[in-house]
């Protein structure tokens, strides 16, 4: 493994949020001979991962290698694997936390009383700022793709484990940004513990994709949050000038 790729590898792990791995100590030489090069090497396990970005990776590949995924529990309860929908060639990518009641029946993201709030404030905003712009222009996935029991966040071993396939998303689209909905769509990108509020309203980098983290649909629907609403518009005017000025 080169060094580029030993480095690719190390920093796709710190986004998935793995803060550590060891590092094999180097043979010694026997004496009289010349020292043997120092190399980096990776854990057994880590060695053989798939690639981080396999050549010409796409969403059919992904979801043929996401299959029937039982990697971690969340497979256990949900009725529908839910990938994502939009377009492959959107310029802008919303991500979620992960499937709720209805997106599990249906497999599809933001179809419940969230997604048709969602999908009115990108269009309804578009709209109001002379953008011409429909959801199916736009792709929008979680960051797992099996519904949490009881809705209740996913585990940090959870997010790891189905990031991968968030990764690749994103990566194969290539937008021209992301919008961040809500916290745990915050940590799976920024590797960050700051809420939403602290984080709301400016540019984040995720590699070289610049990250606009916003309040999750559903908070928006509690009755007392009309001024988060507000601030979710504002933080949407942004995203939308930014990628389709
Ligand atoms: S949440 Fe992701 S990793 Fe876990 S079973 Fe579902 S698809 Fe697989």
């Amino acid at each position: 493994m080169t060094q580029d790729e030993v480095r690719r590898h190390l920093e796709f792990y710190r986004d998935l949020g793995i803060k550590s791995v060891y590092r094999r100590g180097a043979r010694s030489s026997a004496p009289g001979l010349a020292p043997e090069p120092k190399t980096l090497s990776l854990p057994p396990e880590l060695s053989v991962v798939p690639p981080l970005e396999p050549a010409h990776d796409n969403l059919l590949k992904i979801v043929q290698d996401i299959g029937d995924c039982k990697r971690c529990r969340l497979h256990e309860g949900r009725n529908r694997l839910v990938f994502g929908s939009g377009s492959e060639h959107a310029k802008l990518v919303f991500v979620g936390e992960g499937p709720g009641a209805d997106e599990d029946e249906q497999g599809l993201p933001f179809v419940g009383r969230a997604g048709q709030l969602l999908t009115q404030m990108i269009e309804g905003t578009a709209r109001k700022e002379g953008i011409s712009l429909s959801r199916e222009d736009v792709y929008i996935c979680n960051v797992v793709k099996c519904r949490p029991p009881e809705n209740r966040t996913p585990q940090p071993d959870e997010m790891e484990t189905c990031g991968q396939f968030l990764y690749r998303q994103l990566l194969a689209i290539r937008p021209k940004a992301i919008c961040a909905l809500g916290s745990t769509a915050a940590k799976a990108l920024l590797a960050t513990k700051d809420g939403v509020m602290r984080l709301r309203g400016k540019w984040h980098p995720w590699r070289d994709i610049p990250v606009m983290v916003t309040y999750h649909p559903s908070y928006l629907l509690r009755p007392y949050n009309q001024n988060a609403k507000k601030e979710a518009w504002e933080d949407l005017k942004k995203v939308l000038h930014f990628v389709y000025d």
